[in-house]
């Protein structure tokens, strides 16, 4: 079985852009992808800088084509397992093994949505959660801020930024604090009390947010707070688990940790983009990955040196 210097698991931005630099340095790459990128409900990519607007599906074609160009190998799969024998083994879900000197995960994350009637069906369209990924879109229109964790209070600040109108819907989140509830007020913010219900759509458009007992809140946008899991199951058998990460005292998700050079506590596997930072955006995420392919490079040129001087002095 061929062996590659390096096995990228996941080819979104992160996976692609740390495949591009290792091919580029004359590693033997093979990228194994399922198709699912986070933003694949998006219609556009935004703040990627010369790329603004860029439709995903073609950022990730270009991107394959890229590394393709310079040799690298992409193929489509599901990676359900991955073990260390020496170098490492990656199982797919047809049961088609790869071996590879070294691993970088770039697997991303799964968003899990307030469970909501209508929700996940707006999901990525007008139901949001990045003011920076799509807030320009939604500016000046009725937007509502689900707010499920205290994430909301900070998330309702940011999309005000975009508009005059903004509601907050308490729901399931704490009670704000009186400096909270004074900040909400002196930033002309409507916050409603109470659980919604579903949300209302008409025309494959949101019109509103019902709330138990029937009144409904006309909206043109919801942004919410997604609970952020990294996709990373397929590491136990490595001994690699997830973390919690916070940030100002709020969790933000779970992730992979790394170092600044994207290595993990495993030796050899190394993790870039949203599976180690739910922070990252698109352009965020390739700039780990090439990163994380320049600690993988250096790492095995340092092996390569290791072996060579002992072949030499024996
Ligand atoms: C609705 C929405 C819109 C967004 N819009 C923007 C935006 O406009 N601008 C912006 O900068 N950011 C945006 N983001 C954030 C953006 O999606 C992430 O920052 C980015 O996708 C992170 O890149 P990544 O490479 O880490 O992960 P991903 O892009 O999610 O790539 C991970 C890849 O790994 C693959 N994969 C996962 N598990 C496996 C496995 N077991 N085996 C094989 N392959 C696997 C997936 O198929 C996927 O292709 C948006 C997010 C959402 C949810």
């Amino acid at each position: 079985m061929k062996k590659y210097d390096v096995i990228v698991i996941g080819g979104g931005a992160a996976g692609l852009s740390g495949a591009l630099a290792l091919v580029r340095s004359r590693r033997s790459v093979l990228v194994i992808d399922d198709g699912t990128p986070r933003n694949a409900q998006a219609e556009h990519v935004h703040n990627y800088l010369t790329r603004d607007g860029v439709p995903p599906a073609e950022l990730y074609a270009l991107g394959r084509q890229e590394v393709i160009g310079y040799g690298g190998e992409v193929v489509t799969g599901t990676v359900t397992t991955a073990r260390r024998d020496g170098d490492f083994t990656v199982e797919l879900a047809d049961g088609t093994t790869y071996q590879g000197r070294r691993l970088l995960v770039t697997t991303g994350l799964t968003d899990v949505l307030p469970d909501v009637p209508g929700l996940a069906e707006r999901w990525g369209k007008d139901v949001l959660h990045c003011p920076y990924c799509h807030g320009w879109e939604v500016r000046d229109q009725a937007i509502g801020v689900l707010a499920t964790s205290v994430m909301a209070l900070h998330q309702v600040q940011l999309f005000r930024q975009l508009s005059d109108d903004v509601t907050l819907f308490l729901h399931t989140a704490p009670e704000p604090t009186d400096e909270q509830w004074e900040e909400l007020a002196a930033r002309g913010i409507s916050v409603v009390e109470g659980k919604v219900e579903q949300l209302e759509v008409e025309d494959g458009r949101l019109t509103g947010v019902r709330l138990e007992g029937g009144r409904v809140i006309p909206r043109q946008a919801l942004a919410v707070q997604s609970a952020m899991r990294a996709r990373a199951g397929f590491l136990t058998d490595l001994g690699l688990e997830t973390t919690e990460l916070e940030a100002n005292g709020i969790v933000l998700g779970t992730a992979v940790q790394v170092d600044a050079m994207g290595a993990t506590q495993v030796p050899g596997v190394f993790a870039a983009g949203n599976v180690a930072d739910p922070r990252a955006q698109v352009v965020s995420a390739a700039a780990a990955g090439l990163m994380a392919a320049g600690g993988i490079n250096f790492d095995l040129i340092g092996e390569e040196t290791r072996l060579a001087v002992a072949a030499r002095s024996s």
